[in-house]
């Protein structure tokens, strides 16, 4: 039987420098379907970033022109910028069936729930605080004084993980990947997803 769905809408967040960009390049790899949602944010580009790839780099004030307008189906305000999620580019995606990822932080996840409450949440977490550290420095993207910001948000978005679904550590990229794939294979057996399959024996009169 052919199975018409809407899309999957999956949620990931994680401290940052816990690996959800380099993780979620190693999932679109294996799952080139994937519809990764580029944000928009008001954040200056890091060296190599591109504009339209890993971000749409907008002002603050096509920023807040698109809050006020309803463009947005998520934003919040992270380290003094802003980041949001378009929610034109999301629905189109869903609506045709498309899986949609969206990297994004806590409260934008929090509200993403609160209005998709189908949507799966996914926490990531590097193994350990020293590793994350590592992790931040080892990029070589931000200042001293921006890795000890990240890092007590860090603590801060921590608290927030029993509000997922899932919690994946992300000790090596293909292992993080292949764990997420796994929750997103379970997630498509959901029953209430597949009763469909279940109808044709229900109401099979017996022969
Ligand atoms: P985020 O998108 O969460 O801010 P990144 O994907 O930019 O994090 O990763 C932060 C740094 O950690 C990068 O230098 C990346 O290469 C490295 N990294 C990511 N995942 C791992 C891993 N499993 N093991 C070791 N280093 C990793
Ligand atoms: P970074 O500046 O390191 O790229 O991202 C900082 C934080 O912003 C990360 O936790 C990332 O998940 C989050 N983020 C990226 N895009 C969005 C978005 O569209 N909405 C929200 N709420 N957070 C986002």
């Amino acid at each position: 039987m052919s199975e018409r769905k809407r899309g999957e809408l999956i949620v990931l967040s994680g401290p940052s420098g816990a690996g959800k960009s380099t993780v979620i390049a190693e999932l679109l790899s294996a799952r080139p379907d994937i519809h990764f949602s580029v944000s928009f944010t008001t954040r200056p580009p890091r060296a190599g970033e591109e504009d339209g790839v890993s971000y749409n780099f907008v002002s603050r004030e096509e920023f807040q022109r698109m809050i006020r307008d309803g463009e947005l189906l998520e934003y919040a305000e992270y380290v003094g910028n802003y980041y949001g999620t378009s929610l034109k580019v999301i629905r189109d995606q869903l609506d045709q069936g498309v899986d949609v990822l969206l990297d994004i932080e806590v409260q934008g996840a929090a509200h993403v729930k609160e209005k998709c409450p189908e949507a799966v949440l996914i926490f990531l977490i590097p193994p350990s605080v020293e590793e994350l550290s590592r992790r931040l420095r080892g990029r070589h993207t931000d200042g001293e004084d921006a890795i000890a910001l990240r890092l007590d948000k860090a603590r801060e978005e921590c608290r927030e993980c029993p509000k997922y679904d899932y919690l994946v550590v992300n000790d090596t990229v293909v292992s993080a990947a292949r764990q997420i794939q796994s929750i997103l294979e379970a997630e498509r057996c959901r029953v209430h997803k597949r009763l469909r399959f279940a109808e044709s024996f229900i109401n099979k009169s017996d022969t």
